[in-house]
This record gives C-alpha cells, sequence and structure tokens, in this order.
C-alpha cells in the first residue's frame, strides 16, 4: 500500500499528523468547543431567504470583496467593543483557521518564523509549517499565563516575523491582558518588524473586554475572530480580522480570487442579523463554564482560570485512562496533549450535568 512517506511530499511534512479532534458518535460531545445551542428557527429561515436569492445570482462569481459581510462584522466589532472600525479594517474568510492561513502566507513563509507560547491553539504550528514558516515554541508559566520576562526573551533571541497572542487561549482559557500583550508587541517591533496576531476566537465568552482596541496606531497588530463560537455557525466556516487597512490589502495578494462563496456571506449576514440572540447564548453559556470550573473544583479537581467556552481541568497521571473512562460513560472530552490536563467545552445545562456526573464516578474509580 502507498504511504504518504511513499510520495514526493515537502520535507518538513514528513512526520506530521493532520489535525485530528475525534469525532465520535457519543450522546455528550463536549470536545471542539463548539456552541451547543443551534440555530433559532426564525434565524433558519432568514438564511433559507437569503441564500435563495443568492441562489438566484450563483452562475455569477460572488463579491470578491465581501463589502456588505465586511461592514455587517465592522458593525457587530464596534457595536460589541466600543471600539470603531470600518469594513476597510476588516477581512473575513472561510473560518479564521483561512485568515491565519492568509496572514502566515502574506508575513510568514519560507525563510521566516513564527513563535507562539504553548501549549495553544495547535493549528498556529501547523498552519506555519504547512506555509513554509518555521515554527518556535515560547514559554508559558505552570499556571498557563505568559511568563513575560521569558516571552520577551525568547521574542528578542528568535526575532520571529510573526508573534500569536491567543486571548482567550485554547486549551487552557487563559486570557491575556492588554497591558501584556503591549509588552509583547513592543519586543517584537524591538526585535524586528513583525505582525503580531492577537486570536480572540473566543473572546466573546471572556470576562475581560476585547483587545481590539489595540490596533489603534499599531499597523503590525492584527486581531481574529470567527463566527464558530459565539455565533453558534462552526458548520458555516466564517473566520475574520481587523487590523489597518494595509493588513488587509496585503493578505489581498494571497487570498484566492472569489474565495468567500456567496452562499456563505449570505448567511453569515443572516446570522448577523440576530446578533442579539446568539449573544443570549454566549450569556448562558459563560454562566454554565463558571458553574464547570466551581463544580469540578468542588470536586476536587485543578481547574485553570477560564475566559472561554470551555475549561482545562486535571491533573491526572493517566490522562488517556481519564478521558478513555470519560467517554465510556457517554461524554466525549478533549484530550489536547497537555500532560496531565483534560479540557471540556460548556455544553447546555443537561450536557454539563452528564458531564459532571461522569468525572465524578471516574475521579472514584480511578483515584
Ligand atoms: N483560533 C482558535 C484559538 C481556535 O480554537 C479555533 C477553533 N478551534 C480557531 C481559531 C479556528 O476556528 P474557525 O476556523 O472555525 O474560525
Amino acid at each position: 500500500m502507498t504511504t504518504i512517506d511513499d510520495l514526493p511530499v515537502r520535507d518538513e511534512l514528513r512526520g506530521q499528523s493532520p489535525y485530528g479532534a475525534p469525532q465520535l458518535d457519543v450522546p455528550v460531545q463536549l470536545n471542539t468547543n463548539e456552541n451547543p445551542y443551534p440555530l433559532p428557527e426564525e434565524l433558519v429561515a432568514r438564511i433559507a431567504e437569503r441564500v435563495a436569492e443568492a441562489a438566484r445570482h450563483l452562475n455569477r462569481y460572488p463579491d470578491r470583496d465581501a463589502v456588505e459581510l465586511r461592514e455587517g462584522l465592522a458593525a457587530y466589532l464596534t457595536r460589541t467593543t466600543g471600539y470603531a472600525v470600518a469594513r476597510e479594517n476588516v477581512w473575513a474568510a472561510n473560518g479564521s483557521n483561512e485568515v491565519l492561513q492568509q496572514l502566515l502566507q502574506t508575513f510568514g513563509g519560507p525563510d521566516r518564523t513564527a513563535l507562539g507560547f504553548e501549549p495553544s491553539y495547535s493549528m498556529h504550528a501547523l498552519i506555519s509549517r504547512g506555509t513554509g514558516t518555521g515554527w518556535i515554541s515560547g514559554p508559558r508559566n505552570d499556571d498557563f499565563t505568559i511568563d513575560l520576562d521569558a516571552a520577551v526573551a525568547a521574542i528578542a533571541e528568535h526575532r520571529p516575523h510573526v508573534l500569536f497572542v491567543c486571548s482567550p487561549n485554547n486549551p487552557t482559557g487563559t486570557a491575556v491582558a492588554a497591558d501584556t500583550v503591549l509588552r509583547l508587541y513592543e519586543a517584537a517591533q524591538a526585535a524586528r518588524p513583525s505582525l503580531v496576531v492577537v486570536d480572540e476566537a473566543y473572546v466573546e465568552f471572556s470576562h475581560r473586554p476585547s483587545l481590539l482596541s489595540l490596533i489603534e496606531g499599531r499597523p503590525n497588530l492584527v486581531v481574529t475572530r470567527t463566527m464558530s463560537k459565539a455565533f453558534g455557525a462552526a458548520g458555516l466556516r466564517l473566520g475574520y480580522l481587523a487590523a489597518d487597512p494595509a493588513v488587509v490589502d496585503a493578505v489581498q495578494l494571497v487570498r484566492l480570487p472569489y474565495h468567500l462563496s456567496a452562499v456563505t456571506q449570505a448567511t453569515a449576514l443572516a446570522c448577523l442579523e440576530h446578533t442579539d440572540t446568539l449573544l443570549g447564548y454566549v450569556g448562558r453559556l459563560k454562566d454554565e463554564r463558571d458553574r464547570l470550573v466551581g463544580a469540578l473544583r468542588g470536586l476536587g479537581l485543578e481547574v485553570t482560570d477560564s475566559d472561554a467556552n470551555f475549561v482545562q481541568f486535571g491533573r491526572f497521571t493517566d490522562t488517556h485512562a481519564v478521558w478513555r473512562a470519560i467517554l465510556d460513560r457517554g461524554v466525549l472530552v478533549r484530550d489536547n496533549g497537555v500532560p496531565g490536563w483534560l479540557r471540556v467545552t460548556a455544553g447546555t445545562p443537561a450536557e454539563n450535568d452528564a458531564f459532571l456526573a461522569a468525572v465524578a464516578t471516574v475521579i472514584k474509580e480511578l483515584y
């Protein structure tokens, strides 16, 4: 049988594994940080309406610049953060993963490096490698906050072309303070002109405000966002960024023509019309997240403070055995490979109850 190793693939891809959260068919799926609430029926109807209208023009390519959608996203950011951005500041693509890929194609690439503080979102490293960008793993404190002195030292030593700051961080849930981001930005710019990417995929769930206003006067700072989490639309594949208009111009150099289908644009616009309803679910999920943190601590477990829609809990000597035992009780959580720790996504109250009951049984049996 032919394997990848038999093919003439690029050297840096040899021995790598693809991104692969298991998609198992179990009753309670709390492993990929999705929103557990399906879109409300009136939004489903509105999507059907908008998509039907788009379908009447599918013989034509979509709006290449996604003007109406970028205007809607800019209005959403302005309204929810209080920091005014315009369409020129915003760019959208198929999930924030594609936004990140476009940024790395533009600002990373062969002979360039990207640095992130691990554990963090594994795709930062994977997309870096996929775009030929060297990956450098930066340090964190034991409590998963960023060790500022060590971070500044790593930046000075490696002089990365792209720096990732994930806030709230996946998989730990840790938010990063604005003054920490500013120190990192200054350190990065002192080392060389470089792009600082603040990944705010989970920011709507945070106790802290968005870091969006940090783009003011900092053309090398980009904030990335997604509709996969707070908008409950992971299946839509719509991510976006906010930055200086020059960054938006720069990513045009690498984006594929007509990358965002008319169907995607129409669906995202319908979702934006229902922002308030969807943010209502976010409020419920934040309460559930806080409940999970309290309940897991009540079971005697260690729990990392969370500003996201998921919670990191531990510590286990045999993490995989605990993951497996929870799965045997019908609940799928995530083993991100952080030694001793697992991650659970906040689900509906009933799903979270099922998870907590499973964990209580498992730790009694195994510990
Ligand atoms: N950033 C972070 C930190 C994430 O956890 C994820 C999804 N798990 C993404 C970006 C990508 O999300 P999407 O491509 O669905 O927008």
